[in-house]
């Protein structure tokens, strides 16, 4: 039976833990007492550790999924501290895949010696003929194709941050009331020198597995604050009469959960001279549920630099709308998918209905992802989002496109005179879908 926690287990002198040859479902440190690992050879028991307080043990087969190489005794009165598989399974998908091949092939390296000079001939027969032995070789060649990966991903991406391959395109947010431009969203490319460009969905979550989304999430927020700032000059020398614009990012699990995020945040503002009250920090449901008390500590110390916090793909993650009032939120993206049914179906429609009314409720914005379709915006606008995004209005662009947005909105005479947006009719061309 799998356990579920961190728990405590006392044993009597002369009581068994686990037995040689037993599956290991966990492993423990030992609190207060003594533990002896004893193993059978041709019908002798040989020592193998005497373990004291603050020792731990039973870990090889909860890492490697084999059998306990040996039975463990208590030999005084002693109290252990329990650590469950699935513990231990989160840390280990968590972990940088180098360290897991490290681990496994220096844990390979103890089984086999310990079977070398413990084992008898027979057992060590049956070892090799053993599924266990299978699902070892097996098993360690995966990590060994991780790692490699990683460590050829993780060059790339290096060379990639010192030769500007990375790019961002912007696409805008616009107001579904005016009509016009109110931000952008930044999302990354990657300029393959050999494979071309690169989407998110291509690189992000292997970054994400690696840790290197790090790195790349810092070039990001940091390109989008020259960005932003370089867009904000261009409308002040137009002397728009319009709200500032904002520049939405993305963060993901690794970069919301790093303890440095905030400070780093901080002196990527500082260092650009942009207005944090024009950056809104995009997350998802699901990451501030993975450990509310941590993300609440989060959400404050970026809400305290002033920065914008927006949940995006709101609907798809946690069901429970019980968080939203225990973060500082600023804005609810609806998903794209209940976007592109609204119109069709029914039952998103009222999801969309439902949204919004409860953004109002709570004071918050709300934009819709994913049109592409006229009707969408018109359904949208009655619905009373504020904002939307989509392939309608534009599809992800460079810089300069979002310049010439810019000069093409505000250039001119025509701050004083945006016409508001009614029905299909005055939102352009439909633009070419993906
Ligand atoms: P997202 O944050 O939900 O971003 C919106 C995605 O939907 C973008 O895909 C965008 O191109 C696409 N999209 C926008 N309008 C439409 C539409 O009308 N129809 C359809 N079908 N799609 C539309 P993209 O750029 O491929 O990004 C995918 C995801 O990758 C993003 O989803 C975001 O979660 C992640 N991502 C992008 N940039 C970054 C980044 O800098 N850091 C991190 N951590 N994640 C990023
Ligand atoms: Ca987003
Ligand atoms: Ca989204």
């Amino acid at each position: 039976m799998l356990r579920e926690s961190v728990y405590r287990e006392e044993h009597q002198p002369g009581s068994t833990i686990f037995r040689e040859g037993e599956p290991g479902d966990c492993a423990y440190v030992i609190e207060s007492g003594m533990v002896r690992l004893e193993t059978l050879r041709r019908g002798r028991k040989i020592t193998i550790a005497n373990l004291g307080e603050g020792e731990l043990f039973g870990e090889m087969a909860l890492i490697d999924g084999e059998v306990r190489p040996s039975t463990a005794l208590a030999t005084e009165e002693t109290v252990l501290v329990v650590i469950s598989l699935d513990q231990l399974r989160e840390k280990l998908e968590q972990a940088d895949p180098l360290l897991t091949f490290f681990m496994r092939n220096i844990l390979n390296r103890v089984r086999a010696t310990q079977s070398r000079l413990l084992g008898d001939p027979e057992r060590r027969e049956r070892d090799r003929s053993d599924d266990a032995f299978l699902y070892r070789d097996t098993s360690l060649t995966r990590h060994r194709e991780r790692a490699m990966r990683t460590l050829k991903l993780q060059g790339e991406i290096n060379q990639a941050l010192a030769g500007d391959e990375f790019v961002l395109h912007f696409q805008p947010i616009l107001d579904l009331k005016s009509g016009t431009t109110a931000g952008v969203e930044a999302l990354v490319r990657w300029n393959h020198p050999e494979r071309g460009l690169l989407y998110p969905a291509d690189f992000i979550g292997f970054a994400e597995e690696s840790g290197l989304i790090i790195p790349i999430g810092l070039w990001v927020l940091e390109e989008a604050c020259k960005t932003l700032r370089r867009f904000q000059d261009k409308m002040d020398s137009l002397n728009a009469a319009a709200p500032p614009l904002f520049m939405a990012f993305n963060l993901s699990s690794r970069q919301f959960s790093d303890i440095d995020l905030v400070r780093n945040i901080s002196h990527i503002i500082d260092a650009t001279g942009v207005n944090p009250e024009q950056i809104k920090m995009e997350i998802t449901e699901t990451l501030l549920m993975d450990n509310p008390p941590r993300a609440a500590v989060t959400l404050n110390g970026i809400k305290a630099m002033g920065l914008e916090v927006a949940i995006d793909d709101f609907g798809t993650g946690y069901s429970s709308l019980s968080y939203l009032h225990r973060f500082q939120i600023d804005t609810l993206k609806i998903d794209r998918s209940f976007v592109s049914t609204a119109t069709m179906n029914a039952g998103s429609m009222e999801v969309v209905r439902a949204i919004a009314g409860l953004a109002r409720n709570l004071g918050l914005d709300i934009v819709a992802e994913g049109i592409e379709r006229p009707e969408q915006v018109t359904l949208l606008r009655d619905l009373q989002c504020d904002y939307g995004q989509g392939y309608f209005f534009s599809e992800p662009v460079g810089r300069d496109q979002i310049l010439a947005r810019i000069e093409s909105e505000y250039g001119g005479d025509k701050a004083s005179n945006i016409t508001p947006l009614t029905g299909a009719a005055g939102l352009g061309n439909f633009p070419k879908v993906r």
